[in-house]
């Protein structure tokens, strides 16, 4: 609402709880999230995962956006995978195949909307997002 606010500390909020596993992870930051996760399942009791970054929104309009990303029709393989982060600028386009690939569409990126964060180009294994 624009008027100035205490910021919550959640890790002290969680540890007054009783938490005792506390971890602090950047969630555009795909490896280290993942095994923060891994990490945190294997223990016993209970665990807190904070995931710490500003919101997407707040970034658009307060930071100078970076560039936004887009996808290479060409090396891209249909496997969807970055469809499942259900980023808004993300979209399929059905039909387009390619001449030795199984593909039945490729991804596609509203450049108009992507705010650059880089995580479809993390869980991209066929490096068609750039
Ligand atoms: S993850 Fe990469 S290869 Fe798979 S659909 Fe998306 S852009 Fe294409
Ligand atoms: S770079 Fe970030 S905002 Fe842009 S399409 Fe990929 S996941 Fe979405």
């Amino acid at each position: 609402m624009g008027k100035e606010a205490k910021k919550v500390n959640l890790k002290v909020l969680v540890a007054a709880l009783g938490v005792e596993n506390i971890k602090i992870i950047d969630p555009l930051d795909q490896k280290a999230t993942r095994s923060a996760i891994k990490e945190e399942l294997a223990k016993d009791g209970p665990s807190v995962i904070i995931a710490q970054r500003p919101c997407a929104l707040f970034k658009r309009a307060n930071i100078k956006a970076k560039l936004a990303l887009k996808v290479d029709q060409e090396k891209c393989e249909g496997c969807k995978m970055c469809l499942d982060l259900n980023c808004p600028p993300i979209s399929w386009k059905k039909g387009i195949t390619k001449e030795g690939s199984k593909r039945k569409g490729v991804s596609f990126i509203d450049g108009t909307i992507c705010n650059g964060c880089g995580l479809c180009e993390q869980v991209c294994k066929f490096g068609a997002i750039s």
